[in-house]
C-alpha cells in the first residue's frame, strides 16, 4: 500500500529532496497532477509491477517522477517539471509489449489520461508518458521517430 493511493508512495515521484520538503509540508502533494497518479494506477493494474524511483529502496532512480527546476535531466519545459509526467519500467511485461498492447488499444490509454507519449525508439526501456496536452486535443501525441 502506497501513501498516495494503492500502489505508490510519494517517494516514488519525488527524489530525495523533494520528498524530504514533501514530508515537511514545504511541497504539496497537488504538484502531481491526479490524473498521472490515476493513469498510472491504471497501467499498474493492467501490467503489474511498475518502478517510477526506487531511490527509497536503495535503487538507481530518482528523476523518472517530478523533476525540479534545477534538475539536469530532461527538456527544461518538460511535463516531469510540471508533475504530468513519468518514466515507468515495467517488471512484468517487455515494452514490445507495451508498445503492441498501446498499438491495439489508443483509445484504452487516452481513457488513462495520457495525451504524450514518448516512442519506443526514443524511451527503450521505459515507458514515458504524460497527462500534459494542448486545448482540444483527443487523440494521443506520440512524441520521436
Ligand atoms: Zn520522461
Amino acid at each position: 500500500m502506497g501513501d498516495l493511493n494503492r500502489y505508490f508512495s510519494a517517494h516514488e515521484y519525488f527524489d530525495r529532496r523533494e520528498y524530504d520538503l514533501f514530508k515537511k509540508g514545504k511541497l504539496p502533494i497537488r504538484i502531481l497532477d491526479p490524473k498521472l497518479l490515476e493513469g498510472d494506477m491504471m497501467l499498474r493494474e493492467r501490467y503489474g509491477s511498475i518502478t517510477i524511483n526506487d531511490w527509497f529502496w536503495g535503487g538507481q532512480y530518482h528523476e523518472s517522477g517530478f523533476r525540479a527546476y534545477d534538475c539536469p535531466t530532461g527538456a527544461k519545459y518538460s511535463d516531469h517539471r510540471f508533475g504530468k509526467a513519468s518514466d515507468k519500467k515495467f517488471n512484468n511485461v517487455t515494452m514490445e509489449e507495451v508498445w503492441a498492447d498501446i498499438q491495439d488499444h489508443e483509445s484504452l490509454f487516452r481513457n488513462m489520461n495520457f495525451y504524450t507519449v514518448e516512442k519506443k525508439s526514443l524511451t527503450p526501456t521505459w515507458f514515458h508518458s504524460s497527462v500534459g496536452r494542448y486545448a482540444g486535443q483527443s487523440k494521443i501525441h506520440f512524441v520521436g521517430l
